[in-house]
């Protein structure tokens, strides 16, 4: 293999440098960079993220990325020159100077690839190809010399995959109750005889097996809040009782998460416990998620013949080629690339999903391949399902089949469970929703490419034959058309609104700018108000919207009655797939009626009295100052009111467990008082089993709390010069955490570069071009990176050894001053409330820190007002210091070295 002759260009913070088509690598300026790049097509790996280290956006060239996924899809790659080295078995770069080398020598070795006959991932390589070559692509004329055409015509994408089976039903689970031995057998033979034999892992796996008793009253689930610190290893603890019931009773265990690392955590250590087929050749274990995540082959075919256009069709290009290659068709952190997405529009990637819920089922020329009905089908036949916490509660809230809904159910990550619910049951009347549903019922407005069309399109049939339904979906359509429409956010900033409902935004603008004190409309944040205290004219604003929505409910309701008069009584012209078309449009339906009916109650309570059920307010969403929605939010006061009704009441055994879930580390019985109250389980008058199961690390050797308390509160500057010289004491491995963007957003303008230059990366979330998902893997993959980021990466990051060994808080959590939160905080006990939620952040980042026995680490918090009742939210033992930033800079480079604590300003936390 040799150099691929074309030049090469790599970015950083450090500086450019380009190495020419004969091999001279020379530094330059981002001036002569951006005019090398106009000149001619070159060589760069992320071109996105070059562009912005370059300062130019409109910049492009020969991607290796996009190369990548066309020769490997569905393969994972980390997007750095060094990650990139790893996948291909190249020598990594020991510089940036040497990563134009490294660039030409993996385009060379990916074009080489092609012209293998080991190439793993020929087939269909050709077919795409060619339309490729149509598109232009960069890479297609180096392509197209490497890649045969086939001796025999290559199938076509949809008819190469495979079709699902259909099963007959799974009777009802037997009755059993789980012998402890032969739970603790399935453990010891999921952690292999050599494994260290952990005995709270065992007293935490036979706990886990009271989920699965028999229920003795209806309606009155088994509930066990089960606290496991890090490192119990609570994962093969919950899969042996939950394998040994499934294997008994011939019954499904669903197991839920928040992140999607542990999800693939659980895909991973399920394989112990399951083999990756039964002998059926059916999937014991289904990693399950909601429809808004997988491919539509609908709507992929409909932007390979033309439905995207320009760059979008390229991604639809590789798309198409990925979707051969891939486990389940999961878009959306499966084996799609997240970078994928940035390398071109994170929007032609949801515009291939379902996220409108348009699918027509058995309408559908792919209803049989098609992936979302592929793990429906496989999860109402597995002994496991993986799925995350909003799926399970969408699920039960507005599943299409009961039958298949959960009834053993283990939510790990149980602090999340609230967060989860609270946006499941929530309502919001905004632009944006209710142009989506304007859309559903018309089709997307004049001068939109592609299929996506109204109801009367889904339902021709019914259009056509049926007079009853026609009239309905006519009188829908009529109403519909009150909806707003495109450009409303440019009309309602120069108060021209047209119709009811962007009349009845714009009013909702000017009350909220009217009346908004959160200081957030110099910062450009978004902006809210209570809905109380409000005008007459906005309450009859209100009122004619109200009436709009249920002249738009009413026909649709109509239109549920006859669907169902047809299917009860089918008239002649209604066929196989016609039938399947209007299941699938009934629950659909459904689900719009109840979406108007909630906006209705929404707005009809706004000239009355308040429901304390609820909280609602009134918002102005923005990003960068610039508007992105409008409108009415409602909240349940407590989401988990609703989900002790849908998702605990109908189910027999739940667990909800977590490394924090009690409040703190206090040996007190009142820590559980919260978490009790946050499992819902008071909603239906159970009282939850309760256990905990303490951590096995050695928290005073392994880790140290260091409290810096002469930084300044509010000193962009002081603020960004600490971040600098940790990062720098460390050598990399820093993990930043932020409690607001802007000064994210600072502290790495004025940072990145220098460090750089120091050979120390520095990656950001909302700065960098990159998907989270993306920015951990390159975090993990470099132990000189730093990474800095905001509520996702405090606990969605699970980054064990070397990689991660100091983290940093730029202050104390405080919970944002929001008109939800102010309701929450007076009825959750007021600052204590906010002690509670504070407590939970600073456990659940300090969490990210020892993730086996082997770490060590600072956890830095940069506060000079840390109050001491929030230090029992650390594990005990764990030693905790006040000091200055130069001691914490002395402490941090020397590493963790436990010491007795016996200075006054020092303290290990005794809890
Ligand atoms: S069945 Fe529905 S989701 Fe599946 S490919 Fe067809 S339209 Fe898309």
């Amino acid at each position: 293999m040799t150099a691929l002759p074309l030049p090469a260009i790599h970015a950083s913070h450090g500086g450019c440098w380009l190495r020419d088509a004969i091999g001279v690598t020379r530094g330059l300026g981002k001036g002569e960079a951006i005019m090398a790049a106009a000149d001619t097509p070159l060589l760069m790996l992320n071109a996105p993220l070059v562009a912005t280290r370059l300062g130019y956006p409109d910049l492009s060239g020969l991607d290796l990325l996009e190369l990548y996924a066309f020769v490997h899809p569905a393969r994972f790659v980390v997007p750095t020159p060094k990650g990139l080295a790893t996948a291909l078995g190249l020598a990594e770069p020991a510089g940036d100077d040497e990563v134009p080398a490294l660039l030409q020598a993996a385009a060379a070795a990916l074009l080489d690839t092609c012209e293998s006959p080991d190439w793993p991932e020929r087939e269909g390589a050709w077919s795409v190809l060619q339309s490729l070559v149509r598109m232009r692509w960069p890479w297609a004329g180096p392509l197209s010399a490497r890649i045969a055409q086939p001796d025999r015509a290559e199938r076509w994408l949809f008819s190469k995959l495979p079709e699902w089976e259909e099963a007959p039903e799974r009777p009802q689970p037997a009755q059993v109750t789980l012998d402890e031995q032969a739970v603790l057998d399935r453990l010891a033979a999921l952690t292999g005889d050599s494994a260290e034999q952990r005995p709270s892992q065992r007293a935490y796996a036979a706990e886990t097996a009271h989920a699965f008793e028999p229920r003795r009253r209806e309606a009155a689930p088994h509930v066990l809040l089960t606290q496991a610190g890090t490192g119990i290893g609570k994962t093969l603890g919950y899969l042996a009782p939950a394998s040994v019931w499934a294997q008994q009773s011939g019954g499904t265990v669903w197991v839920s998460t928040f992140t999607k690392a542990l999800q693939r955590q659980l895909r991973r250590e399920s394989r112990r416990a399951w083999p990756m087929h039964r002998r059926d050749g059916s999937p014991p274990v289904v990693v399950r998620k909601g429809r808004e995540n997988y491919l539509c082959l609908l709507n992929l075919e409909d932007a390979l013949q033309g439905g995207f256009g320009g760059r979008a069709a390229i991604l639809a290009q590789l798309v198409a080629r990925w979707a051969t290659y891939t486990q389940d068709g999961d878009m959306i952190g499966g084996d799609l690339p997240g970078w994928l997405g940035t390398l071109f529009r994170q929007r032609g990637i949801t515009s291939l999903t379902d996220r409108r819920g348009e699918c027509v089922y058995a309408g559908c020329p792919h209803y049989r391949k098609c992936f979302i009905e592929r793990a429906a089908r496989n999860s109402a036949q597995a002994d496991l399902v993986i799925a995350n916490h909003a799926l399970v509660m969408v699920n039960a809230a507005r599943g299409r089949d009961h039958a298949a809904r959960p009834t053993r159910l283990i939510f790990d990550e149980g602090h999340h469970v609230f967060e989860a619910a609270d946006s499941t049951f929530a309502a919001a009347l905004t632009g944006a929703e209710t142009i989506e549903l304007k859309r559903w019922v018309l089709g997307p407005e004049r001068g939109s490419k592609g299929r996506r069309r109204g109801l009367s399109a889904r339902l021709a049939d019914i259009s056509s034959y049926d007079e009853q339904g026609a009239k309905a979906i006519a009188a829908a359509a009529h109403a519909a058309e009150a909806l707003p429409s495109d450009g409303w956010l440019q009309r309602l900033s120069e108060n021209v609104p047209v119709g009811p409902l962007e009349e009845l935004f714009a009013g909702v603008r000017a009350t909220v700018y009217a009346r908004d004190e959160s200081g957030g409309q110099e910062a450009g944040y978004g902006l809210e108000t209570e809905a109380a205290q409000l005008e007459g004219p906005f309450i009859e604003q209100a009122q004619a919207a109200e009436a709009a929505l249920a002249e738009l409910r009413q026909p649709l309701m109509r239109l549920g009655l006859r669907l169902e008069a047809l299917l009860e009584e089918p008239p002649d012209w209604l066929d196989g797939p016609g039938r399947a078309r209007i299941e699938g449009a009934r629950h659909s339906l459904a689900w719009r009626i109840d979406l108007l009916s909630a906006w209705e109650a929404l707005l009809h309570r706004l000239g009355g009295p308040a429901d304390p059920e609820f909280v609602d307010w009134l918002a102005v969403e923005r990003g960068d100052a610039r508007e992105f929605d409008i409108g009415l939010h409602r909240r349940w006061l407590d989401p988990m009111k609703p989900f002790a009704r849908t998702v605990l009441e109908p189910s027999h055994g739940v667990m909800l467990t977590s490394a924090t879930l009690k409040d703190g580390h206090g040996a007190s019985g009142d820590d559980w008082n919260a978490a009790i109250a946050r499992s819902g389980t008071p909603h239906i008058g159970i009282a939850p089993r309760l256990s905990a199961f303490e951590s096995p690390f050695d928290y005073g050797a392994q880790a140290e709390v260091l409290i810096v308390t002469d930084v300044p509160k509010g000193d962009i500057p002081a603020l960004a010069a600490a971040y600098g010289r940790l990062i720098e004491a460390t050598g990399g491995g820093v993990l930043g955490l932020f409690t607001a963007i802007r000064r994210l957003r600072a502290v790495y303008g004025r940072i990145a570069d220098r460090l750089a230059r120091g050979g120390l990366p520095l990656f950001a979330q909302h700065v960098d071009p990159i998907d989270t998902g993306t920015l951990v893997d390159i975090f993990r993959d470099d132990p000189r990176a730093s990474l800095l980021g905001t509520d996702a990466l405090r606990d969605g990051v699970d980054v064990p050894g070397h990689s991660l060994r100091l983290v940093v808080m730029e202050q104390v959590p405080w919970p944002k001053p929001s008109i939800l939160h102010r309701a929450r905080r007076l009825a959750g006990g007021g600052s204590a409330h906010d002690d509670r939620i504070i407590r939970a952040r600073l456990a659940q980042a300090f969490g990210r820190l020892i993730r086996s026995r082997e770490d060590h680490g600072h956890f830095v918090v940069l506060s000079s007002a840390f109050p001491s009742r929030l230090l029992s939210a650390f594990p005990p033992g764990t030693p905790v210091r006040r000091l200055t930033l130069d001691e914490a800079l002395q402490r941090v480079a020397s590493g963790v070295s436990p010491a007795p604590v016996t200075t006054d300003t020092s303290s290990s936390n005794p809890a």
